[in-house]
């Protein structure tokens, strides 16, 4: 099924065909529609329901705790984030400690990347 980004979308004040962009929010990639015109633009509605999901999660605070499992520590991920993320059986993530008191997972989903 071809995607609207395919189509040529018409001005409504103008009706000029308008050209294409990719928007970067956050690191978050929305392709867009806009007039040079009217300097008017269009957000893409999927990657738009897309960014704001995102969105809603990274303005939560989330607390988890850290628990000793063997000889390892543990934490529990919010069954929000793995859903978010398209997590659905045990995998190996990526972990890197970016600065004293401060870590970062990696997932691998690469779906939000829009090629
Ligand atoms: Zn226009």
């Amino acid at each position: 099924m071809a995607d609207i980004y395919d189509a040529t979308i018409i001005c409504d004040h103008c009706s000029k065909p308008t050209d294409k962009a990719i928007l970067v929010k956050n690191g978050f990639k929305i392709r867009a529609w806009f007039c040079r015109k009217c300097k008017k633009e269009w957000l893409h509605p999927s990657d738009l329901a897309a960014y704001n999901a995102f969105k809603r999660l990274k303005e939560r605070d989330f607390r988890v705790k850290l628990r000793l499992v063997g000889n390892s520590w543990a934490i529990s991920i919010p069954k929000e984030i793995i859903e978010y993320e398209d997590v659905t059986v045990s995998k190996t993530v990526q972990l890197s400690l970016d600065e004293p008191g401060r870590l970062s997972i990696f997932f691998t989903s690469m779906r939000k990347i829009i090629k």
